[in-house]
């Protein structure tokens, strides 16, 4: 298990239970490190430079703006369509304009000292060329979520990445939020019991399709799919946390009706779906581009935890059966950022890595083929 995690876990612990004995919200607070500062708690290193590929609106108002707090990387370069948006890029963040490429020109990263890891945030159906010309490039490689729109594609970027001896991170910045690591310690030490029933849902109302960043989101060929791929996956990322990164034995899934046929003639704008998993626990999950919904629950024996808007870019909440659980305000996108770099600089492995993006891409798959079909698919990984 990587660094990162394993001191997010001594340094949790004590107070951790005596929250769940019952410390108040406050005094808890009050013991709680960040998870900045944990991460400023490591010996002072070099910083990693960072080129993120696509300019986008996640790239626009989360990575680059993180990329200006984050202690071990710090951006130093940027992929894109525009010499002119990467020039303002360039002003901005600092670095020179020799390391502002086009998508054509990645494989001159190779010789660029100032860019240690691509990271690449454009559309789903170009994550594969885009991780595997970074790999090539030598470079190590964070992919956005969902890593490919296929298993094929998973395992050419993974294998790309472990010819050129490059780690390769997902892009889940969950890994590294505290909400989410503390349900995965309870499901893990089974505080209450195993979880065996779960319900989770993830979705916004999408706006008109003319809008650039919806205009690749229903375009089959450049998403892989619709709600499922873009909102699902995050729901099975929780309920697979849920079950200790177990992957689901097999899947049901329908398709939600076509509510706007303008947007959704090549992707599903709903889908819901059920994971079975070989303890006999079950997962009912439902991604919506149709309805803002947010929540994510889990029942054992002996408790149970839920989590409020876990999947979005507000604060999630931490309810269980012995009460709320509180961590301090935190920037997902820096704990990711920071975290991934410590463990590159360390060798040690990422806690979201390339193989638990390829699980999902196959869990994914299950569930297309389950809707499809109407029958119950087996998940092959
Ligand atoms: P976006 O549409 O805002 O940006 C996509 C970028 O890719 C743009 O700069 C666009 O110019 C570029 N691009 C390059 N080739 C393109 C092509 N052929 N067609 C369309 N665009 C092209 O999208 P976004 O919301 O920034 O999402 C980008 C990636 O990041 C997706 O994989 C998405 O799933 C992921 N994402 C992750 C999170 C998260 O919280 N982890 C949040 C949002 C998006």
């Amino acid at each position: 298990m990587d660094a990162f995690i394993k001191m997010d876990r001594k340094s949790g612990l004590v107070w951790r239970r005596q929250f769940l004995a019952g410390m108040s919200a406050a005094a808890a607070l009050a013991l709680l490190p960040r998870h900045s500062e944990a991460v400023d708690t490591l010996p002072a290193t070099k910083q990693l430079g960072v080129a993120l590929v696509g300019l986008g609106s996640y790239s626009t108002e989360h990575l680059g703006p993180a990329l200006r707090m984050t202690k071990y990387c710090r951006l130093t370069g940027v992929v894109t369509g525009s010499q002119t948006k990467g020039q303002v890029w360039a002003n901005s963040y600092g670095f020179s304009s020799r390391n502002i490429f086009s998508y054509d020109t990645m494989a001159r990263i190779a010789g660029n000292p100032d860019i240690d890891v691509v990271y690449v945030v454009t559309p789903n159906g170009l994550h594969a060329r885009h991780c595997i010309a970074a790999a090539k490039a030598g470079k190590h490689v964070i992919c956005e979520k969902p890593m490919a729109t296929s298993v094929a594609e998973c395992d050419a970027i993974i294998a790309a990445c472990r010819s050129a001896g490059v780690g390769l991170s997902v892009g889940y910045r969950l890994h590294f939020e505290p909400h989410h690591l503390e349900f995965a310690r309870l499901a893990r030490e089974q505080s209450f019991g195993p979880f065996m029933q779960m319900t989770g849902a993830n979705g916004f109302r999408m706006g008109s399709p003319e809008a650039a960043s919806s205009a690749w989101r229903v375009n089959k060929k450049l998403s892989g799919g619709g709600a499922l791929m873009d909102m699902g996956v995050y729901v099975v990322q929780a309920a697979c946390m849920t079950k200790a990164e177990a992957c689901p034995v097999a899947v049901t899934a329908r398709l939600g009706p076509v509510t706007r046929p303008a947007l959704f003639s090549e992707v599903e704008g709903s889908v819901q779906w059920t994971m079975e998993f070989a303890d006999a626990a079950v997962a009912k999950c439902v991604a919506s581009y149709d309805q803002t919904v947010g929540h994510f629950r889990a029942e054992a024996a002996r408790g149970w935890a839920e989590l409020g808007q876990p999947f979005g870019y507000a604060e999630p909440t931490l309810t269980t059966s012995q009460g709320p659980v509180v961590f301090p305000e935190m920037n997902e996108q820096v704990a990711q950022l920071d975290g991934i770099a410590d463990c590159l600089i360390r060798g040690s492995r990422s806690p979201a890595p390339g193989e638990m993006g390829r699980r999902d891409v196959a869990i994914m798959q299950a569930i297309y083929a389950a809707a499809t079909s109407g029958k119950r698919m087996v998940v092959n990984t």
